[in-house]
């Protein structure tokens, strides 16, 4: 009798760890169905969504404006009439295509490097070749608000035996005082992403190349949000600063202005084909699939090609954003990348603004803790060069009138 009580009313397993993981969970404040719309197809810079809206899209990665690119649609037909859907494994198991060769060498072309290697997903990039790279005893350093998956690629070379330490947001001063902590004979690793996904600014390159050089360190460079993007060439963080060489390793995703899925590194020949055979996440799993691998390198082909072109009317579209935010006296700040973000603050304030941004036809989401620190929830728009001077005077128009609805006369920069 008593047992059969206390196993009613104990939490099982399942409830612990359902509770455990609703804990961690993005604090939407309720507003969860806002963030898990679903698109049913594509309208230039516009998406469908199932629930009938046609909103302008400012939650997106595809930064140059092509996705839905009609050539990159066509390669991928092609390779699936060539190649099929899917593989047949892993790439150290015979699965290697033409497609993935051509793939990683003209990645190497484009970031400037002698080799490069591709993954099933940016994250996965993140994460195995960190944990790979920093071995027992080897010192790993990394930016305090790194990507998540640079985080997680940390806590598993640490959980092999590195030495993982975290230094202030872009100070390379502090940096260069945990290099100084290190063992002589250790290898050190310093990880930082280029463009800092949540804020949209930039890392200090010159500052921590410069340590890392002066330290010994290899420097491992996260372009996610910043190859094609940024830069007079489009070459990311080392072009926006003249410095081409700064890093040993730069790694990239294939979702973002590049509209496909995946991500690589790309390096010196011998620290690439080193990594080859021993990064669990391209040993142990399929190869990316065949119209996937077309849609990056048709994609790639076109951004070396139009990159120009495309890189003139975001920044066109930026500074039009960026001028007239201001003019409405919104807080925000140039990053120097596509991601502006206008800090509303309190979370329940930055979700009821997206909530009527999203009823008055634009899809922009509020980023909240733990995607930001408290305090500081946002709204965080992508700029693309597939939108219009129109568009984006619209999204300004919405989102201050939004503000202006929501009462937070506070918000507004004085
Ligand atoms: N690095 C950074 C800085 C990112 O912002 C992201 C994703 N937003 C990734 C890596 C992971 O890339 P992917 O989405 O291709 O997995």
């Amino acid at each position: 009798m008593t047992d059969q009580i206390s196993s009613v009313s104990a939490p099982t397993t399942m409830d612990k760890v359902i509770d455990r993981l609703r804990a961690r969970s993005l604090q939407t404040g309720g507003a969860r169905q806002m963030y898990e719309k679903t698109i049913a197809g594509l309208d230039g810079p516009r998406v469908r969504f199932t629930d009938g809206t046609n909103p302008l899209m400012l939650a997106t990665y595809d930064y140059l404006g092509l996705l839905d690119d009609e050539r990159i649609n066509q390669a991928v037909k092609d390779a699936v009439d060539t190649f099929g859907t899917g593989g047949h494994g892993s790439r150290v198991w015979g699965a290697t295509l033409t497609l993935h060769r051509r793939l990683e060498q003209e990645i190497a072309e484009w970031v400037g490097t002698e080799a490069a290697l591709v993954f099933a997903s940016g994250f996965v990039t993140n994460f195995s070749v960190i944990a790979s790279l920093a071995g027992p005893g080897d010192w790993l350093l990394s930016d305090q608000r790194n990507h998540a998956s640079i985080v997680d690629g940390c806590a598993a070379a640490k959980s092999a035996g590195a030495v993982v330490k975290v230094y202030r947001h872009n100070d390379a001063a502090h940096l260069e005082e945990l290099l100084t902590q290190a063992p002589p004979d250790a290898a050190r690793v310093v990880v930082t992403d280029g463009v800092f996904s949540m804020d949209g600014n930039l890392v200090d390159l010159p500052g921590i190349a410069e340590t890392c050089r002066r330290r010994g360190a290899l420097l491992f460079l996260d372009e996610a949000h910043s190859l094609g993007v940024i830069g007079p060439h489009g070459g990311g963080t080392p072009d926006h600063y003249g410095l081409p060489n700064a890093a040993d390793l730069v790694m990239g995703t294939l979702s973002k202005s590049i509209p496909a899925s995946g991500g690589f590194v790309a390096g010196r020949h011998d620290l690439i084909e080193a990594l080859r055979f021993t990064t669990r996440a391209y040993v142990y799993t399929g190869a990316p699939s065949p119209p996937n691998t077309a849609a990056a390198l048709a994609a790639i082909r076109l951004v070396r090609q139009e990159g120009d072109q495309r890189r003139a009317r975001l920044r066109r579209n930026l500074d039009r954003l960026l001028h007239r935010v201001r003019q409405e006296g919104l807080r925000t700040t140039d990053t120097g990348s596509a991601i502006v973000p206008v800090i509303l603050g309190e979370n329940a304030v930055a979700i009821e603004v997206s909530r009527l941004c999203q009823e008055q036809g634009l899809f922009v989401l509020a980023a909240v803790p733990p995607l930001v620190p408290a305090g500081t929830a946002r709204l965080r728009l992508n700029v693309t060069a597939a939108q219009s001077l129109d568009d984006i005077d619209r999204t300004v128009d919405i989102i201050a009138a939004a503000v202006r609805r929501v009462g937070a006369g506070s918000l507004v920069a004085t």
